[in-house]
């Protein structure tokens, strides 16, 4: 008797995608800005095949523009198999849960996420969509990411450049972090994520 085929594995989405990592920056301006945040993580963390790889401490940092209210700032590490437009997605799906309602760019919000990079196996992702920019421009302009970023991953580049020399050379108005709250928002999130140099943005 001959033997049949054996049985074939199903083609399997999840495990066939790339398994990436994403730096997410978190904002929170309005009402319980700590839960705001929390709240944010863990939606990040319960994303199919998504690990939470690195956490910063949160920053208080003065408002820009319109805003009167201190911001609480963060940034998480994630590895996932969820693309970049899909993770943009995720990212508006959850400042919506948290009752984000768009208004003018600086305002006030319960929760602002960016999604400012993501590294695959080739190095990082440059990406120009119309609703998505990788890396995100603003990165080396705001100490607020600089900041919590160059806590998870200080060997990370932008435009050709440390983190730290963009902090450095940030001008003085620039400058609005002012404190960090001693607890990382994620306590147990491990520290020391590894990925290549970020070359472009
Ligand atoms: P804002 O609320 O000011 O952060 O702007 C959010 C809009 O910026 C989103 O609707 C996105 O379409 C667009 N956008 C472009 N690149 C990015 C990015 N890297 N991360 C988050 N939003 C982005």
């Amino acid at each position: 008797m001959s033997e049949g085929p054996g049985p074939t594995k199903a083609h399997d989405p999840v495990s066939a995608a790339p398994v990436r990592v994403a730096f997410v920056a978190l904002g929170s301006n309005v009402g319980e800005r700590f839960e705001h945040l929390h709240a944010a993580a863990r939606g990040l963390a319960a994303l199919p095949a998504t690990t939470i790889v690195g956490c910063s401490s949160i920053f208080e940092t003065a408002p820009m523009g319109a805003a009167k209210f201190n911001f609480l700032n963060a940034v998480i590490a994630l590895k996932t198999v969820v693309a970049p437009l899909p993770m943009l997605d995720v990212l508006l799906q959850l400042e919506r849960s948290r009752g984000r309602a768009r208004e003018e760019k600086w305002g006030p919000r319960t929760l602002d996420l960016d999604l400012l990079a993501m590294y695959g196996d080739e190095g990082p992702l440059t990406v120009a969509h119309p609703r998505l920019t990788l890396p995100h421009p603003g990165i080396a302009a705001r100490d607020f990411v600089l900041r919590p970023l160059m806590e998870i991953a200080p060997s990370l580049q932008v435009a050709g450049q440390r983190l730290d020399h963009h902090l450095a050379t940030l001008p003085e108005g620039a400058r609005t972090v002012r404190g960090r709250h001693g607890l990382p928002l994620l306590e147990r999130a491990p520290f020391g994520v590894s990925v290549p140099l970020l070359e472009g943005g």
